[in-house]
């Protein structure tokens, strides 16, 4: 069995992009500049966004973190997107989610340019994606192939099933994952809340890709000797005994799972990480798409 390691993986990728950032310094090329709009108090935001900063800083890209109030309307929402629209020194730029119930998302999503929407979330971008051609990809499922292709993960021909089908991971996993190239060439089932028999659907399936939220949901008799198993789920629950004072659950029972796979991610230390540098891949695409 093989630990896929997304944190020791996430670090390399740093190192890598670092490497190029010197090289376009050297060569005066501008560096890419990621900006980051954070609205409200959300403390799982609150940590995921300032991450987003310190890789910017390791990297050598700029940075802009630009929080608003939880009370920001609307309309305020879509000025400051404007703004970052026509601000040339900002490359790219990712809105931070789960927005405050009041603000409209699809609204928020469809007013990015698609040319700095560096998280793919823009229709234009999902097409793009689903065509194949080169865009930005989210980064969940982007860090998720990035270690499949670094591991040599084989997925030609294999049964894939993928648990969950929302936009921002299940949804583009799925895709990239049955398209003509490597990591890829893979046959998927997406399931969901109305898939019926899941556990012998997950029983045939050589890949796992679980991301669902709800916590040790893959049990190790749903999981067939040899598979690969990614674990996307991250739920956090208290735990006075840490510093934090919470701990992270994935999807998947590890303990019970791990033994029967030929490989597996951690949570924390797997898909996380690999989201994270995903997103500094994709910032550093915009000096390639632009
Ligand atoms: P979501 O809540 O938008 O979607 C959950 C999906 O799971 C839905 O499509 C639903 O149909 C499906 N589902 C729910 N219960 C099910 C069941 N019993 N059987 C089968 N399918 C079921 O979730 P999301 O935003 O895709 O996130 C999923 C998990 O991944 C969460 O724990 C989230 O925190 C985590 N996540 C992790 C990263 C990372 O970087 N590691 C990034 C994004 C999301």
């Amino acid at each position: 069995m093989v630990v896929l390691d997304g944190k020791a993986t996430s670090a390399q990728i740093r190192a890598e992009l670092a490497e190029k950032v010197k090289g376009l310094k050297a060569e005066g090329k501008k560096v890419p500049h990621l900006a980051a709009i954070l609205v409200g108090e959300d403390g799982a935001s609150r940590t995921y966004v300032n991450a987003k900063v310190r890789d910017c800083e390791e990297v050598g890209f700029g940075s802009t973190l630009i929080k608003l109030p939880a009370e920001t309307t609307e309309d305020e929402l879509l000025k400051a997107i404007n703004k970052l629209n026509n601000d040339e020194d900002i490359d790219g730029y990712i809105v931070q989610l789960p927005l405050p119930k009041h603000i409209d998302e699809t609204k928020v999503l469809l007013a990015v340019d698609p040319k700095k929407d560096v998280d793919g979330f823009h229709p234009e971008n999902v097409g793009k994606m689903t065509l194949n051609l080169p865009t930005y990809i989210p980064a969940t499922p982007q860090g998720i192939v990035e270690i499949l292709r670094r591991y040599n993960v084989p997925t030609e021909g294999k049964n894939c099933v993928v648990i969950g089908r929302s936009h921002i991971v299940g949804s583009p996993m799925s895709i990239l994952l049955s398209q003509h190239n490597y990591p890829g060439n893979c046959t998927v089932t997406l399931c969901h809340s109305r898939t019926k028999d899941l556990k012998e659907v997950c029983q045939k399936a050589d890949i796992i890709v679980a991301a669902l939220g709800r916590p040790g949901f893959v049990t190790a008799d749903m999981v067939k000797e040899g598979a690969c198993v990614i674990d996307v789920g991250i739920t956090r629950v208290d735990d006075p005994s840490k510093k934090s004072g919470f701990r992270l659950l994935g999807d998947v029972d590890y303990d019970a799972v791990a033994h029967k796979c030929s490989f597996i991610t951690p949570v924390p230390g797997g898909v996380g990480p690999m989201t994270r540098a995903a997103l500094m891949m994709n910032t550093m695409k915009v000096t390639e798409l632009s």
